[in-house]
């Protein structure tokens, strides 16, 4: 499907914030006034913080556990921004929370992973933000699709909010994985391929569920010139109510901002520009050598298909197959490629080389019934 563009303002216009990366951090969970006015001084003191989060509303799998303080806590927040000056954030789920939150001036909202996949809601609160225009932060469904991300991006834009961004906190994910939820890095890729212009922050926290890979995801975020990053912080991070394994105290997450490179977004005036260019035109020459052999390849298996058909013989031959994956296996582990990149590509070469075999041989026993002696086939 096609789409229109955004209509999006520069984040630069509406939210100047000063050293790199734009960082929002704060707790998973207002939990008390006390845990929410304390977390945000001591973000406040690291230096690397430009605004403060607080979930007031929680969208828990379970009905037993904790779902936030609610409106209660926006009081705790407006203190919190009166001591440090920072602005402050919460997530909107319904037409209600967002009326409460305009109403008392929270600064920008965010929309949960689990209200973006639901158009129906997504539209309900693009409809009671209409003629607001307050900054919205849209994360990606929790299902890796990519469309339904887009069209709840669409539906706010529509709604006339041009202060708007895009959050990346990965994707819900049945195989194992390290991840909460894995980042499936392709889809925030293609989404600002097809947006450059809207601002795509990263979610460390949400992906890793894991104190231990924050930074490693936070880096990767960086690398791909995401916009900035969201990061739960904690006074007492083991003792929270929700979300404990993956929040770091305030002077952590400051050992972890200062730790990360923040690279130039392009290379054009740099230095190595000529090697930098140099690079690619060989990767540009090695992909066109790397796509025609593949029609080689493939034109190949067609003949081995053709080859077949004469001497009606099935089109999987199993232990054929098994010598390729152990010999081009062998050959990728001495390369230093993983194992798992080659076994995907010898998966999709082998379905292709048999989508191609079966082709020629349906092709060949049509022609056969139609004309046996049109197909060439005995040459
Ligand atoms: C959160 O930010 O606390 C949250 C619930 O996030 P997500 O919607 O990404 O799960
Ligand atoms: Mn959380």
């Amino acid at each position: 499907m096609t789409s229109q563009p955004l209509h999006i303002r520069p984040l630069e216009d509406w939210w100047p914030a000063a050293g790199k990366p734009r960082l929002i951090s704060g707790p998973c969970s207002a939990e008390t006034r006390q845990q929410v006015v304390e977390t945000a001084l001591r973000l406040k003191a690291t230096g690397t913080v430009h605004m403060l989060r607080a979930g007031l509303w929680k969208p828990r799998t379970r009905p037993d556990s904790f779902e936030g303080v609610g409106e209660q806590g926006i009081a705790w927040m407006l203190e919190a921004r009166e001591a440090t000056g920072l602005p402050i954030i919460t997530e909107v789920a319904t037409a209600q929370h967002a009326a409460i939150c305009i109403s008392r001036g929270i600064d920008a909202l965010w929309i949960g992973a689990r209200t973006t996949v639901n158009p129906f809601s997504v539209q309900e609160l693009a409809d009671a933000l209409r003629g607001v225009d307050i900054p919205v932060f849209v994360k990606n469904p929790v299902n890796a699709d990519l469309q339904l991300w887009i069209g709840a991006i669409e539906r706010f834009n529509r709604a006339g909010i041009t202060r708007l961004a895009a959050m990346h906190r990965g994707f819900s994910y049945y195989g194992q994985t390290i991840y909460r939820n894995k980042p499936m890095w392709e889809i925030p890729i293609a989404l600002q391929t097809q947006f450059p212009e809207l601002p795509i922050f990263c979610d460390p926290s949400h992906i890793c569920g894991r104190r231990d890979l924050l930074a490693h995801v936070a880096q990767r975020a960086l690398d791909l010139g995401m916009a900035g990053l969201m990061l739960e912080s904690h006074i007492t991070p083991d003792e929270a109510w929700s979300d404990a394994a993956q929040q770091v105290t305030p002077e952590r997450l400051r050992e972890m901002i200062g730790a990360l490179s923040v690279r130039r977004p392009g290379a054009d005036s740099a230095p190595q520009t000529n090697e930098l260019k140099l690079l690619r035109e060989k990767i540009d020459r090695i992909d066109k050598q790397l796509v025609e052999l593949l029609g080689e390849r493939m034109n190949l298996a067609a003949e081995v298909g053709e080859y077949k058909q004469l001497h009606n013989l099935q089109v999987l031959q199993v232990e054929r197959w098994k010598e390729i994956v152990a010999t081009r296996s062998a050959l990728a582990a001495e390369l230093g490629l993983s194992k798992q990149f080659i076994a995907h590509y010898l998966e999709h070469i082998h379905k292709e080389s048999i989508r191609r075999q079966s082709a020629v041989m349906s092709e060949g026993n049509t022609g056969n019934l139609r004309n046996p002696s049109d197909k060439g086939l005995t040459t």
